[in-house]
């Protein structure tokens, strides 16, 4: 297999140039969260080219490819995720958004060109393909509930079967030619959490008369924070971030209400559970002591990403043997963003990881989500032979 290797590194490369072209491609027609039309045809029309069975138009603009090996065997999903941001591009390059406040600022775009080129190459390797790939590629990632659990709804999980599935996402702060991976959990539950703090009004300067939701409020604010630092084990990492406060018309009057709107994140589902109860408790409470009222609308969001050790492991030592073994990072801390891609894993089995899309040296790095985010294109190729090589090589072990 080391030759093989070698080999399918060496056809990534040569894929290049054809890679960086459809990457540019959906850079410059982003679509947001389940809008992904014209990329959702883009993409069944390259792979159907290539005879693979292609299915359009799944969970809306979703497309799942299958590729059969020459062998028998199990199935190997890898996914890519096809959206963009509600962003204006500030890149001044030819590939800029020819589409104005749409950008992919996330890299979903090198995704679906990493994939597709794994697609490739795999194609070209398929005498030593033991079982059946498919190839995900999901709209809305970005929005919550996602389009995870629509595709899988939508059964791109069955006929045939996915064993296990592989996801991708570019890292800007990890140099081109590296990748980066984690066994447990990688990223975060995120809920988001609305409150309403529920008073009387009046006037500011007769506060006896009536209940102030704005005093309420505040203490709430604090309060909350009990819980990632006293009622939390502080070796369990938990946030609660309140991001919106609005109440009020004019300095002299008491407002009738506040709202507040937040994001917890949560690396353990027992915690996610337990932390819901907590907001609860605190909110009642304070606002008794406060003689206001609330309502907490509590949206459970995208679960813990947990990756399976076993396949995380196989991955690991593919990207040993095509990326070497200086270019194969272990991530010592997951992160505390979220990822649809957590709800195929409540499912299957599966890895997600990250790929180093660093620029050259000299160059500014833009963090995810910022207008003037781009990637290294040196690391489509890079991307598309460790998904291409994982696949095969778990393929031989499960
Ligand atoms: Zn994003
Ligand atoms: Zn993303």
């Amino acid at each position: 297999m080391v030759n093989l290797s070698k080999e399918v590194k060496v056809s990534a490369e040569t894929l290049k140039d054809r890679l960086v072209d459809i990457r540019r491609q959906f850079h410059r027609y982003p679509e947001t969260a389940f809008e992904e039309e014209r990329t959702g045809e883009y993409i069944s029309a390259l792979l159907e080219k290539q005879g693979l069975e292609v299915n359009k138009n799944v969970a809306g603009t979703g497309v799942v490819a299958l590729l059969k090996g020459s062998q028998e065997g199990k199935t190997i999903a890898l996914r890519a995720d096809m959206d963009a941001l509600p962003l204006q591009d500030i890149k001044d390059v030819d590939y800029s958004s020819r589409h104005p406040g749409v950008c992919h600022a996330c890299g979903h775009d090198a995704h679906m060109a990493v994939v597709i080129g794994a697609a490739l190459l795999l194609i070209k390797y398929r005498d030593r393909v033991k079982g059946q790939v498919k190839f995900l590629f999901q709209p809305a990632e970005e929005k919550p509930p996602g389009g995870a659990s629509f595709m899988i709804e939508a059964g791109a999980l069955e006929n045939p079967a996915v064993d296990a599935i592989l996801g991708i996402h570019t890292n800007p702060y990890l140099p081109v030619g590296s990748a980066a991976f984690k066994k447990g959990p990688v990223m975060a539950a995120a809920d988001l959490i609305h409150i309403k703090i529920i008073g009387s009004g009046g006037h500011g300067a007769a506060p006896h008369q009536a209940v102030d939701p704005i005093v309420a409020a505040s203490q709430v604010i604090q309060g909350l924070q009990l819980i990632p630092s006293r009622m939390v084990d502080p070796l369990e990492p938990v946030v609660v971030t309140i991001g919106r406060i609005q109440g009020g018309e004019k300095f002299n009057i008491i407002p009738r209400e506040v709202e507040l709107e937040g994001t917890v994140r949560t690396l353990n589902p027992r915690l996610r559970h337990e932390v819901r109860e907590m907001i609860e408790k605190i909110l009642g409470g304070i606002s008794s002591a406060c003689g206001a009222q609330y309502e907490l609308e509590y949206i459970r969001n995208y679960p813990v990403l947990m990756n399976h050790d076993e396949i995380t492991g196989h991955v690991i030592e593919a990207s040993r043997e095509i990326l070497g073994e200086d270019h194969t990072v272990i991530l010592e801390k997951p992160l505390m963003g979220s990822e649809d891609f957590a709800n195929y894993l409540e499912r299957i089995p599966g890895s997600y990881f990250f790929l180093g899309v660093g620029p050259e040296e000299g160059s500014p790095i833009y963090p995810w989500h910022h207008p003037g985010f781009d990637i290294n294109e040196e690391a489509l190729p890079t991307g598309a032979a460790l998904m291409a090589w994982a696949a095969l090589n778990l393929l031989e072990k499960l």
